[in-house]
């Protein structure tokens, strides 16, 4: 029987205020989120506020992004350390967004990963295939340069083996993001069965075994139980979907029918 636990993890982007984590506080101080973990990334401005508002339940708070220094002349940059100082558990790295909006590479990407672990952070490093990268049939080949390029990048900056218990990997086809496209359960299981089989090669197979992958790309309420129940689909990062408190309910509802594999 696996031990990892379903993850529903929201990924609000730049989007929702203070006033908006507090309404959903009300909502999660009173839901049932006994069977999975749930995460929030909220933008900086308003992490603090969602920490305080789900302080009594077991909702964990993150940060979007981080700079891969400790401190330093880095302005409008937060570190490992802000996160933590905010309340805040995990940090996001590798996001296609940043990615693609900040050139962020997968060496640059490693280095934040890094960051992250050094700063006591649970890291959820998201990476994905472009949808012209699909169609070259590259899937493979790019999740595979992505993770091995980004963790040897980790390894570098002084991320260890002991660390990958701190690693969760969110499998997000950029062309399945806020697109209403989402991968068939086939397609999305294809591609985590390959990121388990890396992970066993990279991590060793026990801590494969034990690593969260979670899938992200235009995931709702309507199509979350069919992709929940794959064997290598721990779980969502959710964007769009996430900024309603009744979808997003709905989402960790569905995380809780995963079957035991
Ligand atoms: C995301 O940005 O991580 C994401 C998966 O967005 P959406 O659910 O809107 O596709």
């Amino acid at each position: 029987m696996s031990s990892r636990r379903p993850v529903a993890a929201a990924n609000w982007k730049m989007n929702l205020l203070a006033s908006d984590a507090r309404t959903f506080g009300e909502a999660l101080r009173t839901a049932d989120l006994s069977d999975v973990d749930v995460l929030f990334f909220p933008p900086a401005t308003v992490a603090a506020t969602l920490v305080q508002e789900v302080a009594s339940t077991t909702v964990e708070v993150g940060g979007q992004d981080l700079h891969a220094a400790d401190s330093g002349a880095h302005t409008g940059d937060l570190s490992a350390a802000h996160w933590r100082d905010a309340g805040c558990r995990w940090v996001l790295c590798g996001h296609s967004e940043r990615r693609a909006d900040h050139g962020e590479g997968d060496e640059a990407v490693g280095a934040k990963v890094a960051a992250g672990l050094r700063g006591d952070l649970e890291v959820m490093l998201c990476l994905g295939e472009t949808l012209e990268e699909r169609e070259a049939e590259a899937t493979q080949a790019v999740l595979e340069r992505q993770l091995r390029v980004g963790w040897n990048a980790a390894r570098r900056a002084g991320a260890t083996d002991g660390d990958v218990g701190r690693l969760a990997i969110a499998y997000e086809p950029v062309w399945a993001i806020g697109t209403g496209k989402t991968a068939t359960p086939e397609l999305a299981q294809d591609a985590h069965a390959f990121l388990r089989s890396l992970a066993g090669d990279l991590f060793g197979a026990e801590a494969a075994a034990g690593l969260r992958l979670l899938y992200g790309g235009s995931v709702k309420p309507g199509n979350c139980r069919e992709l929940i129940v794959q064997t290598d689909i721990d779980g969502f990062l959710v964007g769009g979907a996430s900024l309603d408190p009744g979808s997003f309910l709905d989402i960790i509802a569905g995380c809780a029918q995963r079957p035991p594999s």
